[in-house]
C-alpha cells in the first residue's frame, strides 16, 4: 500500500503534539512533511540535514509510536531532505547555531545544537543535561579532578591546558566533562564548546575522507574554544585518527584554546598511543578519579534520592552504600529499583524490602565482559562456518555476510574498540569494521529477520559467556 497524502501526517503529528513541548513542536516537528507511505516504511521530508538528525536522534520513537496508532501496523522511519537543503554546517554557522541556542530563552527540551560533520551529528553540551558542577558531589576520591575541573571552566583562567582525567567507569569523567562544557557556555554565546566522544571523532573522520570533506571537519573542530574528547582509550590502534587528532590538538593549542580529555587510563598506560600524542597530553595536568569512600557514596544517594524524590532511611543508604562501591552509575541503578517499586507501594522501604528488591542486583557480580571470540565461535556455530573463513578474506556472500553481523555483535557486546576488533578478524582495516557495524545497523532499522537472529544471537552469547542453560 502507498499512502501519499497530508491527512495521516495530521492525525500522527496532532498526536505527538500532546507529548513534546510547544517550542520543540515548533522547531522540529511542524516543519516535517510526508512524502509516503509504503509497506510499514514512513517517509517524511525534513527542511534540512540538521533536523533529521535531530528529529531522528529525539523523537524517533515518539513519531513511529504515533504512527503505527494510525496505521494500525509496525512503522518504520524514515527520512528524506528537501532539495536545496544545506547538509552541512560550516564554521560560520557554528557560531551562529550556538548564539541561537543560546540566546532561546527558554531552550528546547533536548536542545543542545547538534553539528552535522561526516553524517554524525556532533553535540555541544545539551542544554537539558542534568551533568553540571551543581550536581557533582564531591568527595576525598574526586575532590582534586572536582577543582581543576572548575579551574578550567573559568574562562579567565588559562591554567591546566591539557585536563587530561582518567579513572574507572562510572566514576564521573563524563560528568565532569559535561559540566566544565556547560559553564564555559555560560558565559555568552560568543564561546563555542565542543563535546564529542573519541569514537564519534574518529567515526566522523573516516566519514570525511570517504567524502573528500576533511576541510570541513577540521574547520569543525578547529574553530571551537573549548573542545571535550571523551574516552581517549578507543583512539587505540587508530592511526590515521591519532595523527589527525595530534594535529586539531596543535592547532587549539597554539590558538590558546583549552581542551579537556578523558580516558580509563594514565596517559603513559595508554600504551596504543603513538608517543607524540602522549607527550602532549602529558604536558597540562593529569588527575586521577578514585573509586569514593563509604561517606562519598551515602552522600551521592542522598542527592540523587532526593532528585527522585525518594526517602531513604539511613539503613537502606548504608545497605546499598556498602554493596556498590566502584561504579556510581550502578548506585543510580539501584535508586532506580528502589523508585520503581515505590511507585506502586506508595510505602517506605525498609532494608528488609530493599534486600529483597535488590538482593540480586547488588550481589550479580560485575556484568561478565564478553570477548570477541565468543562472538566468532557463536556466530561460526550460527552459519556452520570455521573460524578461518569468519575471518578470512572470501567476500562470497556466504562468508561476508555472518562477518558482517559478527563484527556488529562484536562492537555491541564488547568493550573493543573498531581497532581492535579488527586486528582479531584477520588484522583488517578498522574502516571495514567500521562499515560492516554501520551496515548491520541500517538493515536492522529495516528488516524483522536481521532483528530477530541478532537478538537470537545476542541471547546465545550470553548464556555461553554466563554459563547458563541453553535455551530454546
Ligand atoms: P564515567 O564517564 O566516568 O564512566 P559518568 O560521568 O558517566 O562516569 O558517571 C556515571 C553516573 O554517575 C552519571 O549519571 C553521573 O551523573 C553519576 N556521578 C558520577 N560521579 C558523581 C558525583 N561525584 N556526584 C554525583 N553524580 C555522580
Ligand atoms: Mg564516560
Amino acid at each position: 500500500m502507498s499512502v501519499a497524502a497530508t491527512e495521516p501526517w495530521e492525525k500522527i503529528s496532532d498526536a505527538l503534539r500532546s507529548g513534546i513541548d510547544p517550542e520543540s513542536y515548533d522547531t522540529w516537528i511542524q516543519p516535517l512533511e510526508m512524502a509516503e507511505f509504503r509497506e510499514g516504511v514512513l517517509t517524511l521530508r525534513a527542511p534540512n540535514g540538521f533536523s533529521r538528525n535531530w528529529v531522528l536522534s529525539n523523537y524517533r520513537e515518539k513519531i513511529e509510536e504515533a504512527a503505527q496508532a494510525v496505521f494500525l501496523r509496525d512503522v518504520t522511519l524514515r527520512f528524506e531532505v528537501a532539495p536545496g537543503h544545506m547538509e552541512d554546517l560550516g564554521p560560520v554557522e557554528w557560531s551562529h547555531l550556538h548564539a541561537k541556542l543560546y540566546d532561546g530563552a527558554a531552550p528546547a527540551a533536548g536542545s543542545g545544537g547538534p553539528v552535522t560533520v561526516g553524517g554524525f551529528t556532533l553535540e555541544s553540551i545539551p542544554f537539558n543535561s542534568h551533568l553540571n558542577f551543581d550536581n557533582f558531589v564531591v568527595g576525598e576520591s574526586n575532590r582534586f579532578a572536582h577543582a581543576a575541573a572548575q579551574k578550567v571552566a573559568d574562562p579567565e583562567s588559562r591554567a591546566y591546558n591539557p585536563l587530561f582525567l582518567y579513572g574507572g567507569v562510572g566514576l564521573g569523567k563524563t560528568h565532569l566533562l559535561h559540566a566544565i562544557g556547560r559553564q564555559m557556555m555560560s558565559y555568552g554565546p560568543h564561546i563555542q564548546v565542543l563535546y564529542v566522544s573519541s569514537e564519534t571523532f574518529m567515526n566522523a573522520f573516516i566519514e570525511c575522507i570517504q567524502s573528500k570533506d576533511v576541510t570541513h571537519f577540521r574547520n569543525c573542530f578547529r574553530s571551537v574554544d573549548l573542545l571535550l574528547i571523551d574516552d581517549v582509550q578507543f583512539f587505540a590502534g587508530a592511526e590515521r585518527t591519532q595523527t589527525e587528532f595530534f594535529h586539531t590538538f596543535n592547532s587549539l593549542y597554539a590558538a590558546g584554546k583549552k581542551i579537556v580529555i578523558s580516558s580509563d587510563q594514565p596517559p603513559k598506560e595508554l600504551h596504543e598511543l603513538e608517543e607524540r600524542l602522549r607527550s602532549r597530553f602529558e604536558q597540562g595536568l593529569i588527575v586521577d578519579i578514585q573509586p569514593p569512600d563509604l561517606e562519598t557514596r551515602v552522600a551521592i544517594l542522598r542527592r540523587k534520592a532526593a532528585e527522585l524524590r525518594l526517602e531513604l532511611t539511613s539503613e537502606v543508604e548504608i545497605y546499598i552504600a556498602e554493596r556498590i562501591k566502584t561504579n556510581i552509575r550502578k548506585l543510580e541503578g539501584a535508586l532506580t529499583k528502589l523508585s520503581a517499586h515505590m511507585s506502586v507501594s506508595r510505602e517506605p522501604v525498609g532494608v528488609s524490602t530493599a534486600r529483597g528488591l535488590l538482593g540480586a542486583f547488588l550481589s550479580g557480580q560485575e556484568p561478565v565482559k564478553i570477548s570477541v571470540e565468543k562472538v566468532q565461535t557463536a556466530v561460526c556455530k550460527y552459519f556452520d562456518l570455521n573460524l578461518q573463513d569468519l575471518t578470512g578474506d572470501d567476500r562470497s556472500r556466504k562468508f561476508s555476510y555472518p562477518r558482517q553481523i559478527a563484527c556488529y555483535l562484536a562492537r555491541e557486546m564488547t568493550d573493543f574498540s573498531y581497532p581492535e576488533i579488527a586486528r582479531k578478524f584477520g588484522g583488517r582495516d578498522h574502516t571495514s569494521i567500521l562499515h560492516a557495524h554501520r551496515k548491520i545497523q541500517r538493515d536492522l532499522a529495516q528488516d524483522m529477520g536481521k532483528q530477530n537472529l541478532i537478538t537470537y544471537l545476542t541471547r546465545m552469547i550470553k548464556d555461553e559467556t554466563t554459563g547458563a542453560a541453553p535455551r530454546n
